[in-house]
């Protein structure tokens, strides 16, 4: 599903991605830490084009995204992304967040797109919250609704960059909650970057260890935990 061979990501003379090799496959789901400033984010934006690369080669889902005329746009339908920051469209309701993408990437018949959103909102614990607007709602419920509305166009990777660092500390647990049971249930692969040690143990088949731009380990949650 991902791919990188050799790659490295320059900004300006810095030197943010150093001799990238990662292969991801279908399924999988992998999860990035290490100190801030080592690149995980810029990892996790170049997959689906939000940072370009200056040279080797990245595959996402059979896109070679080292080729300049790549669209990125028929990428993202597949490739979903959820934020630190959640961006919701702030004079929509929680429902109509989650039916925009379908409706106008997707061209899916209103009632369709209206049932599978609601689905989604019952899947996040949500479906209460259907017709508030995301300033009514907290900043965890906030997040899952982000996390519901990147999966309405059923992705088949799906990109977490800190989902949980910019939400109060009782909040956190429930979006993790929501992570582990989405990541668990399907076939889709998932990179997850975040700073959670014991959801990274919990969820994760594979840890991968970045530090000053460079992938310094990469191994089976199970036996990267183990380590002494
Ligand atoms: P992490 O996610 O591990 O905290 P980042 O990928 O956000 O790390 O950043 C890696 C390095 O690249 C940091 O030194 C950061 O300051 C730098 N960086 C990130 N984005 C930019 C940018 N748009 N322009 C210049 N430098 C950047
Ligand atoms: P976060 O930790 O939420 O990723 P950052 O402060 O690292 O936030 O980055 C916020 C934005 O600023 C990102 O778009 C990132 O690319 C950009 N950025 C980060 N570091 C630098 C930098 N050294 N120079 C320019 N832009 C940067």
């Amino acid at each position: 599903m991902i791919e990188f061979h050799d790659v490295q990501k320059y900004y300006g003379q810095f030197h943010a991605l150093h001799d990238i090799n990662l292969e991801i496959d279908q399924g999988e789901t992998v999860v990035l830490i290490g100190p801030s400033g080592s690149g995980k984010s810029t990892l996790a934006r170049t997959v689906n084009g939000l940072e370009s690369i200056q040279s080797g080669q990245l595959i996402v889902n059979n896109h070679d995204l080292s080729a300049k005329k790549t669209d990125l746009n028929i990428l993202r339908r597949d490739v979903g992304m959820v934020f630190q920051h959640f961006n919701l469209y702030a004079n929509k309701t929680v429902l109509e967040n989650i039916m925009l993408a379908p409706r106008i990437v997707g061209h899916v018949p209103e009632e369709e797109n209206r049932k599978s959103a609601l689905k989604l909102l019952q899947m996040v614990g949500l479906e209460s919250k259907a017709q508030n607007k995301p300033s009514q709602i907290s900043g965890g419920q906030q997040q899952r609704v982000a996390i519901a509305r990147s999966l309405a166009m059923k992705p088949k990777l799906l990109l977490f960059d800190e989902p949980t660092s910019a939400l109060d500390p009782e909040m956190i647990d429930d979006v993790l909650q929501v992570i582990k049971k989405i990541t668990s249930d399907s076939d889709m692969t998932s990179l997850i970057v975040t700073h959670e040690m014991g959801f990274a143990k919990e969820v994760a088949n594979r840890v991968v260890f970045m530090d000053e731009g460079r992938i310094v380990e990469d191994d089976k949650t199970n036996s990267f935990f183990e380590r002494p």
